[in-house]
């Protein structure tokens, strides 16, 4: 059987916490016991919120934690071209358009649709799903607007692209929030015409994420339960860039004492806080419950 390739994948946004510290742990010592590569990925498309120091300050906590990886590391931001030449794959099969409304804009549609019409629907992480009718534009009108500089983002036929590429399905060797666990039925149609790139960045998280995991040869991805209804949409990208699928693992989220989900912003859980503090790695393995 082919190696067993692992990865983490942290975007450098901010410190690390101990959700991260779970995700990290867990990648490396699957990837130990299964005697696989783990590899370490920075995902920093985002350049307005990425900053040097918190990727210096990844390798640092990772290090404390006594966990080893492959150099170089993957860096995002060095490998436009390849998100790139994706996209250009996708619009080459037809499944692209631009949609040129601003965020402020389309929460303004949005408002609108819910004062005559009730509810609009959302996206599986809470955001309303595009409401804007720029998939029926014309094309000569879509030509003058870029042409004319104007700010866009390049959506997925979403439909188009389901047809094309039929019913999918991910192997989960976790579980999903409400316990899914096997063979899962993809359902990328919940996420609406997802933005797969910008007009000033030719990726986003998702294209991103797949053209990596399949550059990477990455066999398996062990990441957290908030990423769960994402796997969808990663796993039509595959289909539709032709990529093998990893398997996948999703494991609980590590909360706060208020229950809810840990954040980049909070102090009290990250690893060089409590390292600061006097926490050894041992007692971090405690606190996440990591036997
Ligand atoms: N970069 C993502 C994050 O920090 C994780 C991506 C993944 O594991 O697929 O949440």
């Amino acid at each position: 059987m082919a190696v067993p390739v692992f990865r983490f994948a942290p975007s450098p946004n901010g410190f690390l916490h101990l959700g991260h510290a779970l995700s990290a742990l867990m990648n490396f010592e699957m990837a130990r016991r299964m005697r696989g590569r783990f590899l370490l990925r920075i995902e920093d498309i985002d350049r307005t919120r990425c900053r040097p120091e918190f990727e210096a300050a990844i390798y640092e906590d990772l290090a404390w934690l006594g966990i080893e990886w492959e150099e170089p590391v993957r860096r995002q931001s060095d490998h436009m071209d390849a998100y790139r030449a994706a996209l250009e794959r996708l619009e080459a099969q037809g499944l692209l358009y631009p949609s040129f409304e601003s965020r402020a804009e389309i929460a303004r549609l949005v408002a609108e649709r819910e004062r005559t019409a009730g509810p609009w629907p959302r996206d599986p992480d809470g955001a309303p799903l595009y409401p804007g009718r720029a998939f029926a534009m014309d094309e000569a009108e879509r030509r003058r607007r870029i042409a004319a500089g104007e700010s866009y983002a390049l959506r997925l036929r979403m439909g188009a692209a389901i047809a094309r590429a039929g019913p999918l399905s991910w192997r989960e060797t976790g579980a999903g929030p409400a316990g899914e666990t096997g063979e899962i039925a993809a359902a990328p149609a919940a996420w609406g015409d997802v933005v797969l790139a910008r007009k000033e960045t030719p990726t986003s998280y998702h294209l991103a994420v797949v053209v990596d995991d399949a550059a990477q040869g990455v066999t398996h991805v062990v990441r957290g339960q908030d990423l769960f209804a994402a796997t969808s949409i990663h796993r039509l990208l595959q289909a539709l860039l032709g990529f093998a699928a990893p398997q996948y693992r999703h494991h609980r989220l590590v909360l706060g004492a208020d229950g809810r989900k840990l954040s980049k912003s909070t102090k009290a859980t990250a690893l060089r806080e409590l390292r600061a503090q006097g926490v050894t790695p041992a007692e971090i393995r405690r606190l996440i419950a990591l036997g």
